[in-house]
């Protein structure tokens, strides 16, 4: 792919030369635009399974008090039932959470993903980090620049 910015006369510096605060501010925007396309394409799709090795390292936990619902077919929870722990700290029956985790890889109830074996989606979800991080660059250059 020919480089927008080449094909638009920019052209790296020559010694001595002030660099253009703006170039670098448009390449921000334009990396994270390119990363704003990708997230609402992925947005159309459900994330991959959990990993067998975070479903395996779910904590179990024997029911002691009643009170307790599952988020999932909303029943109560019994006094010696064993329920599943997600890291978010919620629970649910391991016949409501299993099959669900075997679909997609967050918490039915808040999100909260586990780690998953899709190389791809590991790779995706890098990248929004990485553009968050970029966000906050655009923020302090901009805050460099205007104030
Ligand atoms: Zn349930
Ligand atoms: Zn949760």
């Amino acid at each position: 792919m020919a480089d927008y910015f080449s094909e638009m006369g920019w052209r790296e510096l020559a010694d001595g030369e002030q660099p253009n605060h703006f170039l670098h501010l448009a390449r921000l925007f334009r990396d994270y635009n390119m990363f704003e396309e990708l997230n609402s394409l992925n947005g159309e799709k459900l994330p991959p399974p959990a990993s067998k090795a975070s479903v395996e390292a779910l904590i179990d936990e024997k029911i002691t008090q009643d009170g307790h619902q599952c988020p999932v077919c909303l029943k109560d929870f019994l006094t010696g039932d064993v329920v599943k722990i997600m890291p978010c700290k919620h629970k649910f029956h391991p016949e409501c959470l299993l099959p669900w985790l075997s679909k997609t890889n967050s918490c039915p109830l808040c999100r909260y993903e586990l780690p998953t074996d899709d190389e791809d989606y590991e790779a995706w979800k890098k990248e929004k980090k990485r553009a968050k991080e970029r966000e906050t660059d655009i923020e302090n250059l901009h805050n460099s620049m205007f104030s």
